[in-house]
């Protein structure tokens, strides 16, 4: 029998954009109705398995009971209050968890809704931070191939040729790029990568406020995956000049690297740290910056005699609640095993699907595998292939890759890697 389907896809098509979508040449778009677990249900009834997490959110899996109980329990008792003159549970439980997860020194969280705005936010603290201290520095130091968001300051610090500067240019202000890291996570840490950066940082040290970059995993610039030695150099560069650090943990933040954070990789602390994504568990947006009490201490003493941003849905008490519940599934601590396992399996997995012909490099770290083409794939063709082989997986240019909830069972993975090396060997 024809079931009949109540989502309006026409309608769609024609008023609603999509991520990075034409109005001329709308993608298809795939109907979802619910998705629980490692499954995402299309209207039809056909069950996908997620590679993805929803770009790097859903952890813990979708419609996680603790999580799903813990937002219907705060939806009764409030979903939004304004943070200015008001304070609530939520917030203040779960900035005492960032503040005593993240690394040493990070005690100051600044709420905000998005990992976009926790970019503006971070490059905000940095300017106010030098403006307070009497010094004019406006550059900011960052690398090729980062992506730090789609808002104007944080295009502003990513891939110039990725986010279009040229089209921009007249409102995108300029700062510096260096070389991307090309020692890769495994490779043999090679001195002469960090020259670019560290020649960079030498010459233009007293107008930069701040060094922003992804740490050891350049996400939605190119998936690249670059030595932790690279990440030392840089914190002792910038500790040097005595320039900041911010680091953009809002891709890999909350385990996905097979350490809690990114940093931890290289040890290492930033002055300003940026976490989005994953915060909630996929549920709901809400990011946070967060620095030192000393440097928001400078920040404040300067002419403005406050951090002058303030967002009208800052601390948002139903996402700070569900955020909480996602910092307490990690708190038991089965990610790290969870996330070691993947790790594992891709090391088993993806060596095989390097064999075939379009494929030009595998690469894999904790719970996250890239399979790198030759040439960029057909959307459209691919999405469909992978859909009627019953996984959700959306790459980009020449990537193929993964990063399913920690909560994927080997079997399921394995129908990842499968799916992947069936399409690919077309
Ligand atoms: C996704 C992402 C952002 C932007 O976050 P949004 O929530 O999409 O605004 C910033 N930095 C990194 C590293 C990201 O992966």
């Amino acid at each position: 029998m024809h079931k009949e389907l109540a989502i309006d896809i026409e309608f769609d098509q024609r008023h609603i954009w999509h991520p990075y979508t034409s109005t001329i040449n709308p993608l298809p778009c795939y109907p979802v109705t619910s998705a629980n677990g490692v499954y995402i249900t299309l209207e039809d009834g056909t069950q996908l398995i997620d590679g993805m997490a929803s770009w790097w959110s859903a952890i813990h899996g979708y419609s996680h009971p603790h999580l799903t109980a813990v937002a219907k329990n705060q939806l009764d008792k409030m979903s939004h209050v304004m943070f200015g003159g008001i304070t609530h549970q939520p917030a203040v439980d779960l900035c005492k968890k960032l503040v005593s997860m993240t690394p040493q020194g990070l005690d100051t969280v600044f709420l905000a809704d998005s990992g976009s705005v926790a970019v503006e936010v971070a490059l905000k603290m940095a300017l106010q931070y030098w403006h307070a201290k009497g010094q004019s520095r406006a550059k900011f130091l960052t690398l090729r191939h980062g992506y730090h968001g789609d808002t104007f300051a944080a295009m502003s610090v990513t891939d110039p040729d990725n986010s279009m500067h040229s089209l921009y240019k007249d409102f995108v202000p300029e700062h510096i790029f260096a070389d991307s890291p090309q020692c890769g996570f495994r490779d043999e840490w090679n001195e002469d990568d960090i020259n670019d950066f560290s020649e960079k940082l030498a010459q233009h040290h007293q107008q930069i406020a701040a060094v922003i970059l992804e740490p050891i995993v350049q996400g939605a610039g190119g998936m690249r995956l670059y030595h932790p030695t690279y990440l030392c150099r840089v914190r002792e560069l910038c500790d040097n000049y005595g320039v900041l650090l911010i680091a953009d943990e809002i891709a890999v933040g909350f385990g996905r690297t097979g350490k809690l954070f990114a940093c931890d990789h290289a040890n290492i602390s930033p002055d300003i740290m940026c976490v989005g994504k994953a915060l909630t568990g996929g549920y709901m947006t809400l990011s946070a910056t967060i620095t030192h009490k000393k440097i928001a201490d400078t920040i404040c003493s300067g002419d403005a005699g406050c951090f002058m941003h303030g967002p009208t849905f800052m601390g948002n008490p139903l996402a700070c609640a569900v955020a909480n519940a996602s910092l307490e599934i990690l708190e038991q601590n089965q990610w790290q095993q969870q996330v070691a396992s993947i790790e594992e399996q891709l090391a088993a997995e993806l060596p095989p699907i390097a064999a075939l012909d379009k494929v030009k490099q595998v690469r894999w770290l904790g719970a996250i595998g890239v399979i790198e083409l030759h040439q960029p794939v057909n959307m459209v063709e691919i999405q469909q292939a992978f859909v009627n082989a019953g996984v959700w997986i959306r790459p980009f240019g020449k990537l193929v890759y993964i990063m399913p909830p920690y909560i994927i069972t080997s079997t399921q993975l394995s129908c990842l890697t499968q799916a992947i090396y069936k399409v690919l060997n077309t």
